[in-house]
C-alpha cells in the first residue's frame, strides 16, 4: 500500500465511487474488504491513522464472550463463536487459539464454570477449538505458580482466540487494496454533499497537506465507531444521539507477574465485571474497566481510578502484587455501544454488544455497536444493506472463505542486512526492519503510527518506546524521504506525549 498512489486515485473528482466508507477501524475496513471483494468501486477514508480509534485498543480477543453467556445472550455468543472459527481459518497468521483458566475460590465454582464452558463448547459446534476441562487445585497451581492459592478450590480450562488488533486492521486494509479498494489514512470527512436531500458524496481534507477533496459516491457508509453521532449530525444536525460511550483501559506488566502461557479469566468482580490477565507479546496485559460518561476523543485518557481499580484486582489474584511503578504502559479505548432507546448514563456493562444498522432519510448508512470478533458479519450486513439501498450490481458476499492478507516483508528486508535484522530495542521482539516495512508497505506516516500500531511497542512499554524513538524516527525518515528536522520534531513530539 502506498499513500501517494492511493491519493492519485482521488484526484479526479468526476469519479463516482459505488461506496465511500468513513472510518478506518475494524468495522470500516471490514466493510471495505467485503465491498471490494464483491466488485464494488470502494473508497475508505480515515481521519487519523488506520485503527487509531477503538480498534487498536481492545483486549485482543476473538471470542464468543463468556460475559454474554452469563447474560444469556445466546445468539450473540453463537454468532461470535462462528466468526471465531472463520477467523482462525482465514487469518491463522494473526488469530491464535489461547487457553484460559477460570480460577475458583468456592467449592462449587469449578463445577459451575466447567458446566458453563461445556455449553460454550456446544455453542461452538464443529468450530470448537478444544474441550473445556475441570482442573484440580494442584493443576491450577502448576499452570500459574504466581496465583494466590488461599482458598483456591480448583478451576476450569477453556479455549478462545487471541490476535493483534492493529495488525489485523492493516491486514484488512491490504486485503481491501488487493481487491482494488482505495484506502486512505489522514483524510477527514468534514461535510456530506447532497442533491435533492439525498447524499451524493463527501468533502474530505487531507490532514497532512490541508488539501480538500470533493468526492462522489452512490452510497456513503458511516463506520466511525464512537464518532458515529458526529457524522450523523453532519447529515442532519438535530438527529438524536445513539452512542453510549464506555471506556475500558488495560495495564501492561512484566510477564513475570503471571509467568504462564495460559490466560486467566475472572468471571465476576465485586461490581459484576469480567477481568482478564493475558500473556501478549512477551508481556502481561490486565484489564479491562467499564467507565461510562467519558468524553469521546481519538486519544482517550485512562483515569487514575481505573488504574487503581486494575492494580487492586491484580493484587487480589497475584502473589506478587503489582504497584504503579510496575505498570509499563496503559492504554484506553472507548466502546461504541448503542444506547438502549430509554436510558442514558448508568452502567454500560450490560448493554448489548450486538450491531445496529441505520439508514437515514438522505441515505446515510450508519453501522454501530458489535465487537471486533463480529466485524466480518457486521460488514456483510452493512454491504447487503448498501447494495439494496442504491440498487448496486454486486457479487454475493465471499468473505466467509476469503483469506486475510499475510505479510512477511520485514523478514525479506532483514535478510542479508545485519543492521536491519537487529532488534529495535532489547525489550521488544521487533526488528529494525519492521519500521522500514511499516513505512514502505503499510502507510505508516509518523513515529506514533510505527511504534503504536504497526509495531505495538508503545502499548507494551512506554519508557522503552521513548528510548527506541530516535532510532525508529531515523529509519522512518530514510523511507519517507524526510530530513533531520523531521526526525527531531517527531522524536521530541513522541517523547513529550508519551514520556514519563
Ligand atoms: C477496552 C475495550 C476492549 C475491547 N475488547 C474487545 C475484544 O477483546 N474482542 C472484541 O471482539 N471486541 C472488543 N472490543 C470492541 C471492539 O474493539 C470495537 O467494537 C471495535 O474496535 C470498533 O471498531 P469500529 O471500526 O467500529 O470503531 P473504531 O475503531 O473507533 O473506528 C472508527 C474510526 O472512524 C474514524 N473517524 C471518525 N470520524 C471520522 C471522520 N469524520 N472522517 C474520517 N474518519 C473518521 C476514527 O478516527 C476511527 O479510527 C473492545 C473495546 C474496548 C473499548
Amino acid at each position: 500500500m502506498n499513500r501517494q498512489a492511493m491519493l492519485s486515485q482521488i484526484e479526479d473528482s468526476s469519479i463516482k465511487w459505488d461506496l465511500i466508507i468513513i472510518g478506518g477501524g475494524a468495522t470500516g475496513l471490514g466493510c471495505a474488504v467485503d465491498a471490494a471483494a464483491r466488485g464494488l468501486r470502494t473508497l475508505l477514508l480515515e481521519q487519523g491513522d488506520f485503527s487509531q480509534g477503538t480498534s487498536s485498543r481492545s483486549t485482543k480477543l476473538i471470542h464468543g464472550g463468556v460475559r454474554y453467556l452469563q447474560q444469556g445472550d445466546i445468539p450473540m455468543v453463537r454468532d461470535s463463536l462462528r466468526e471465531r472459527g472463520h477467523l482462525l481459518k482465514n487469518a491463522p497468521h494473526l488469530v491464535k487459539p489461547l487457553p484460559f483458566v477460570i480460577p475458583a475460590y468456592r467449592w462449587y465454582e469449578p463445577y459451575y464454570y466447567t458446566f458453563g464452558m461445556k455449553v460454550y463448547d456446544l455453542l461452538s459446534g464443529k468450530r470448537s477449538i478444544d474441550n473445556s476441562l475441570l482442573l484440580s487445585k494442584d493443576k491450577v497451581i502448576d499452570l500459574f505458580p504466581n496465583l494466590k492459592i488461599d482458598g483456591l478450590t480448583g478451576g476450569t480450562l477453556y479455549w478462545d482466540a487471541q490476535f493483534d488488533d492493529a495488525r489485523m486492521v492493516i491486514a484488512l486494509a491490504r486485503s481491501a487494496a488487493k481487491e482494488d479498494a482505495c484506502v486512505l489514512n489522514y483524510l477527514k470527512v468534514e461535510k456530506l454533499n447532497k442533491d435533492n436531500d439525498q447524499i451524493t458524496g463527501v468533502i474530505a481534507t487531507d490532514q497532512l497537506s490541508g488539501r480538500e477533496y470533493e468526492l462522489q459516491a452512490k452510497v456513503v457508509i458511516n463506520a466511525t465507531g464512537v464518532f458515529a453521532d458526529s457524522v450523523r449530525q453532519l447529515d442532519e444536525s438535530s438527529t438524536p444521539e445513539i452512542i453510549e460511550p464506555s471506556q475500558g483501559i488495560h495495564i501492561i506488566l512484566d510477564a513475570s507477574f503471571l509467568s504462564a502461557d495460559h490466560a486467566i479469566m475472572i468471571p465476576k468482580t465485586d461490581d459484576g465485571r469480567v477481568l482478564f490477565a493475558i500473556p501478549w507479546h512477551g508481556h502481561l496485559m490486565f484489564g479491562t474497566t467499564d467507565t461510562p460518561d467519558v468524553p469521546i476523543e481519538l486519544e482517550p485518557r485512562p483515569l487514575e481510578e481505573e488504574i487503581d481499580y486494575l492494580l487492586e484486582h491484580a493484587g487480589r489474584y497475584l502473589q506478587k502484587a503489582p504497584s504503579k511503578k510496575d505498570v509499563l504502559s496503559v492504554f484506553a479505548g472507548i466502546r461504541p455501544l448503542v444506547r438502549p432507546a430509554h436510558t442514558k448514563g448508568g452502567t454500560t456493562s450490560k448493554i448489548s454488544r450486538d450491531h445496529h444498522i441505520d439508514v437515514s432519510a438522505s441515505g446515510l448508512i450508519t453501522i454501530v455497536g458489535g465487537k471486533w470478533t463480529t466485524y466480518r458479519h457486521m460488514a456483510e450486513d452493512t454491504i447487503d444493506q448498501a447494495i439494496q439501498h442504491a440498487s448496486l450490481e454486486a457479487k454475493p458476499c465471499c468473505t466467509l472463505d476469503l483469506e486475510i492478507h499475510r505479510s512477511d516483508e520485514s523478514d525479506g528486508i532483514a535478510e542479508n542486512d545485519n543492521e536491519l535484522n537487529s532488534l529495535l530495542h532489547p525489550d521488544f521482539e521487533y526488528k529494525k526492519a519492521s519500521i522500514i516495512a511499516a513505512a514502505r508497505f503499510e502507510m505508516a506516516l509518523s513515529l506514533e503510527d510505527a511504534l503504536a500500531r504497526r509495531t505495538r511497542c508503545l502499548l507494551l512499554n512506554k519508557k522503552a518506546s521513548c528510548e527506541a524513538a530516535p532510532e525508529a524516527a531515523r529509519l522512518l525518515a530514510g523511507e519517507l524521504g524526510k530530513d533531520e528536522a523531521w526526525i527531531k520534531e517527531q522524536t521530541e513530539l513522541f517523547i513529550k506525549t508519551h514520556g514519563a
